[in-house]
């Protein structure tokens, strides 16, 4: 369990099949930067983490409970997990990135993933025109 974050998770995948049939072009998981953002999109120095709410501790969200035994190791570990967020987030803006973090809860909402996708990336590229 030393592993925060898996990978192609649900909600990860979710929000790549929307991407792709939005017609944006991304890589996935970019070691080389704070983090590990789940998906870049290089042209456009953006970042995106899909963060699961219980492991990343979403603020307010249902799915964010606090374990009943060990309430100190777990609280401890949602802090540690939150901070490291934080950070990774400090520093890519720090290198000019944008960075938005879509939470597994909002996956499950298509229409508000696309406008906040779009929303955040801007027009797309068509898939005609060379990029
Ligand atoms: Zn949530």
């Amino acid at each position: 369990m030393s592993r925060v974050r898996s990978k192609d998770t649900t909600p990860e995948m979710t929000i790549r099949r929307l991407l792709h049939r939005l017609g944006y072009r991304f890589r996935l998981h970019a070691r080389s930067l704070p983090g590990k953002p789940d998906i870049i999109f290089a042209g456009r120095r953006k970042a995106i983490f899909v963060h699961g709410c219980f492991w990343h501790h979403h603020q307010g969200c249902a799915k964010a409970t606090l374990p009943k035994t060990r309430t100190d190791f777990w609280q401890e570990k949602f802090d540690k997990n939150v901070q490291r967020d934080q950070r990774a987030e400090a520093e890519l803006s720090a290198q000019g990135r944008e960075v938005m973090t879509m939470w597994q809860c909002e996956t499950k909402r298509t229409d508000h993933l696309k406008s906040r996708l779009v929303g955040f990336l801007g027009d797309r590229v068509s898939k005609s025109e060379p990029v």
